[in-house]
């Protein structure tokens, strides 16, 4: 008793100092609630309820490309909305806290949701390793763990790797991109024979990135049961 109400205490103080902002608008939070943002940019998230549809949107994108058993987004990716600059805040100001969170708000959806039942582990999309250094971490490495951790199951990020191809991507076509971006994935380490493993990124755009990482990795182990999840998707 005496313990909790030192560390209640302690904690107090840390948060007169250091108090918990809004991951969103960086408003100071009130009450310890796990998701760290506040009531209005919280409710401002538009979610989808993919996890409950064997077809939808992201299998949609993914189809005649990627066998799939299921495909989700935890939410719909609009301009100039909270979920936008979270990502982006994710992605280019060292905010992992972001995807750490949200990750483990699409876990805890799927934990309930038919078709993830077998589920026995997650892939992170691989990000170049110029990028990861610039950034600090892979942002679909930290999304994968916190989904990881509300499924409870391990994380693979080895499973794919993102070679590396020398000199700017920018004065070459489209077409020699896309197929710069096909070759660039390969199956890494890992066995996964009959597994189910769900892969995961950010953003679902085009679906170019998942198609080729689960071609990559359905080339090299053919009894692979894929799915895929992300924390948002754009509009069409
Ligand atoms: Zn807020």
């Amino acid at each position: 008793m005496i313990r909790r109400t030192a560390r209640q205490l302690l904690e107090g103080i840390s948060t007169l100092f250091f108090p918990r902002l809004c991951l969103s608008c960086e408003r100071p939070l009130a009450a310890q609630q796990e998701l760290q943002l506040c009531v209005p940019c919280f409710e401002s998230l538009a979610f989808t309820d993919y996890w409950t549809l064997p077809e939808n949107p992201v299998t949609d994108r993914l189809a005649g490309r990627l066998p799939l058993q299921r495909g989700v987004a935890l939410l719909y990716f609009n301009r100039d909305t909270v979920c936008q600059s979270l990502i982006h805040a994710l992605k280019y100001n060292n905010r992992p806290e972001i995807g750490r969170q949200l990750g483990k708000l699409l876990g805890q959806k799927l934990r309930e949701a038919p078709g993830f039942e077998d589920l026995s582990g997650i892939v992170p999309v691989p990000i170049h390793a110029k990028r990861r250094h610039q950034r600090g971490y892979n942002q679909a490495e930290i999304i994968a763990a916190g989904v990881a951790e509300a499924l409870s199951l391990p994380v693979y990020p080895d499973a794919l790797l993102r070679r590396q191809f020398a000199g700017s991507q920018t004065k070459r076509d489209r077409m020699a991109r896309l197929d710069n971006v096909r070759t660039s994935f390969q199956a890494g380490r890992g066995d996964f024979s009959n597994q189910h493993l769900l892969l995961i990124d950010d953003v679902l755009t085009t679906g170019a990135t998942l198609d080729f990482c689960g071609n990559a990795l359905l080339e090299h182990h053919p009894s692979l049961r894929i799915s895929v999840g992300t924390l948002a998707i754009t509009e069409n």
